[in-house]
């Protein structure tokens, strides 16, 4: 079976949730609502306590879409797995915040889309039978 960081991960959810970071407020209601608690507060560059926005361990989202219907700052968006990895690199944020985190973020972004489209095609290789 595909892995992704080490460890194998059975079935993709068909959308995962990405924060828009120049859009979040850092007021937490995400986190309050994750079943998974898979959402974290990222600290701002200069003020941490003023500046500080949410970011998403993709490795744990289920997809279930809570965090998005919650922000009152309509600043998280789900999308399809396969194409998570070029949105997670436009995320936004501070300037260097992407660059910097690239292997955490992007990195294990493109995995779960290269996994993702993996089994889609498995699937319907398998309805074709
Ligand atoms: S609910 Fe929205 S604005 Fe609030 S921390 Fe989460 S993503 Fe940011
Ligand atoms: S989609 Fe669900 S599991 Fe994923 S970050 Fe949002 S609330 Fe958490």
């Amino acid at each position: 079976m595909a892995k992704v960081a080490g460890k194998p991960r059975k079935k993709l959810p068909k959308e995962l949730a990405v924060i828009r970071a120049d859009n979040c407020t850092g007021c937490e209601a995400c986190i309050e609502v994750c079943p998974v608690d898979c959402i974290y507060k990222v600290p701002g560059e200069d003020q941490p306590s003023l500046q500080s926005f949410c970011d998403i361990d993709l490795e744990r989202c289920i997809g279930c879409s809570l965090c998005e219907r919650w922000c009152p700052w309509d600043a998280i968006d789900m999308v399809v797995t396969p194409e998570i990895a070029k949105h997670v690199a436009d995320k936004g944020g501070p300037p260097s915040y992407v660059e910097k985190n690239w292997e955490p973020l992007v990195s294990v972004a493109q995995s779960l889309a290269e996994l993702a489209a993996e089994q889609i095609a498995e699937a319907a290789a398998k309805k074709k039978k």
